[in-house]
């Protein structure tokens, strides 16, 4: 299979894990326990990053589209909650910076109550920019949804005080 010619992979996402700590009560995955799918699949996934196959498997897929990597300038990392697992994620996220050596963003949408585990996610940056010798910052992005006003409404949803925020 042959990407088009002037077709070019700019975003790449990934999954850092398919479970949350917290179970807001809209979401798909309130009940991820009662629903093994989920933790058997962030069980997979898991596996997959600490053996290396999931970094392995990207870069068959660039290869197999005959795909650079070199265009990829944004890299998110997905959930559930994609902090709550980091330390299985540093060795593989410095492999993925160093493939996609020209990656400026690292975007993380979170819930913010693992904000400390970012710490992991800076120690890959760092290395994999001294790997590469990359002269651009890697700006990380933390994206928050805040999906109700302060008050009952927006603590009964997500399980925890709109006070956590301050
Ligand atoms: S924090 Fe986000 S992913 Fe986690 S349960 Fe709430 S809405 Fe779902």
């Amino acid at each position: 299979m042959r990407f088009k010619e002037t077709s070019h992979i700019q975003k790449l996402m990934v999954l850092g894990s398919t479970v949350c700590n917290l179970g807001c009560s809209y979401c798909y995955l309130r009940n991820q326990h009662k629903n093994n799918a989920y933790v058997l699949l962030n069980k997979e996934i898991q596996k997959a990053w600490i053996d290396g196959s999931y970094v392995q498997n990207i870069k068959k897929v660039f290869e197999t589209i005959e795909c650079t990597p070199d265009t990829v300038t944004d890299l998110e990392i997905w959930g559930g909650e994609p902090l709550i697992l980091t330390h299985n994620l540093v060795t593989p996220i410095y492999e993925l910076l160093t493939y996609c050596k020209n990656v400026e963003n690292m975007n993380i949408p979170t819930n913010f109550t693992r904000v400390n585990n970012l710490d992991d996610f800076l120690l890959s940056i760092d290395k994999a920019k001294k790997e590469v010798k990359a002269t651009k910052k890697i700006e990380v992005h933390l994206q928050l949804s805040i999906d109700a006003p302060p008050g009952p409404m927006h603590d009964s949803g997500h399980n925890f005080s709109w006070d956590r925020y301050r």
